[in-house]
């Protein structure tokens, strides 16, 4: 194993120890609660895992997705939600990682590594899902400020995050070419939020709309040149896509993982239902889908990392299988538990709820396919 290998297993190592003894313990609390668990902020802060992403002067690995990916998976095969926070938390700093120049990235970034703050990423709205032509918050400069006004939806770490990476619209006339994007911190006059979503997974997640009331930011706060808003969302769910596809591949193994051991223990018909042929084959085909789409996430992190070019279609067949995976898997693993699959004493239910989003998150799978199927007919 050379350093650098070395290093990511060192990294995936101790996510997957803070899993066990951190997040595992808390797991059930955290879907039956709804609360948010500010104690794994701080857990997750002091392994380093809210600065993966970050420059290595900063403690992180430049942006490294394979890593990144490792540490989603690992915490996602106990609980979607805490994966939730570190990948929510993460893709709200590649614009800055990205685009953001030196005097920025020091600001933001200590306060990520010595505060352990939160970020997000902060662009769909009620009238633009996947289509973010369709942007209506708008951002106008006044002197050396922009005042931003709108409303996005749907916001992971709304109200708790001290950092938002925000797109909004600089110039209607130019449609997508008029987008920009900008940081606005937390405790800015202006900054609004709605009320907490309840939502039936990632419970222990906090999601609100974030809203803009003739919110005065100074123009330091834009991220690249006006106009780039377009291209700094593009590439940040290009690479967000393959640790969305880990936190569906932790998911899953998580919930195949439970099955594999209740099926071995539970006895019908006086043996253990792992002797009987139809789950032997629905356990096969869990882990075989699983291992399949465990593959795609991490030749595509690969890739990205070694910088190949033109990944888009793949980042988006990576996203969509893997989520289509963790749907069918966890669905079969409730299945296996029979009658006690159902229920809120077992865990598969719950992996269940928290894989759905993963077919809606970043953009929801029917646009991912529509993208994919773009691309094969333009050759
Ligand atoms: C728990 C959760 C957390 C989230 N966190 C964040 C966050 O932190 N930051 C953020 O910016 N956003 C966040 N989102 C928003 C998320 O990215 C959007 O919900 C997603 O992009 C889908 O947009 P929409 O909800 O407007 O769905 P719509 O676009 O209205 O889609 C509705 C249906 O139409 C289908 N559809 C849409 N367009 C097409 C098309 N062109 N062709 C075929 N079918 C289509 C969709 O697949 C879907 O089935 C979050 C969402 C959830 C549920």
């Amino acid at each position: 194993m050379g350093e650098i290998e070395k290093e990511r297993e060192m990294i995936r190592a101790a996510a997957a120890k803070a899993a066990q003894k951190v997040v595992q313990p808390l797991a059930a609390a955290i879907d039956a609660t709804g609360e948010f668990p500010w104690e794994l902020v701080d857990a997750f802060g002091k392994q380093g895992l809210l600065s993966i992403l970050l420059p290595e002067e900063y403690g992180g690995t430049d942006g490294n997705i394979t890593s990144f990916s490792s540490v989603i998976e690992e915490i996602a095969k106990v609980s979607g939600s805490s994966s939730l926070l570190i990948l929510a938390h993460g893709v709200g700093t590649l614009p800055i990682w990205w685009r953001g120049n030196p005097s920025q990235k020091e600001t933001y970034f200590t306060q990520i590594s010595e505060k352990n703050h939160l970020t997000t990423l902060a662009l769909t709205e009620a009238g633009a899902g996947p289509d973010l032509a369709s942007l209506t918050t708008t951002a106008k400069k006044e002197g050396k400020d922009y005042v931003l006004n709108g409303r996005k939806s749907f916001i992971t770490h709304g109200s708790i995050a001290h950092l938002y990476s925000v797109f909004a619209v600089t110039d209607p006339a130019l449609g997508a070419k008029g987008i920009s994007a900008f940081v606005v911190e937390d405790g800015t006059p202006g900054l609004r939020f709605g009320k907490r979503e309840e939502k039936i997974g990632m419970r222990g997640s906090v999601t609100t709309d974030v809203i803009f009331e003739n919110c005065r930011i100074p123009q330091e706060n834009r991220l690249g040149e006006e106009g780039e808003g377009w291209m700094i969302a593009g590439h940040t769910l290009h690479r967000a896509r393959p640790a969305v596809g880990a936190l569906a591949v932790g998911i899953a193994q998580g919930a195949l993982d439970y099955a594999l051991r209740y099926a071995n223990e539970r006895i019908q018909f006086k043996k253990p239902i792992s002797s009987f042929q139809a789950i032997q084959f629905m356990i096969a085909d869990m882990a075989t889908q699983i291992e399949a789409a465990r593959s795609l996430v991490y030749d595509t992190a690969a890739q990205i990392d070694a910088g190949v070019e033109g990944l888009e279609k793949l980042s988006a067949i990576t996203k969509c299988f893997a989520s289509e995976v963790a749907m069918r898997v966890t669905t079969d693993a409730v299945q296996i538990l029979g009658g006690y699959g159902y229920m809120k004493d077992y865990p598969v239910e719950r992996m269940m709820r928290d894989a759905k989003v993963t077919q809606i998150y970043g953009k929801p799978n029917q646009a991912e396919r529509l993208f994919i199927v773009q691309q094969l007919l333009k050759g």
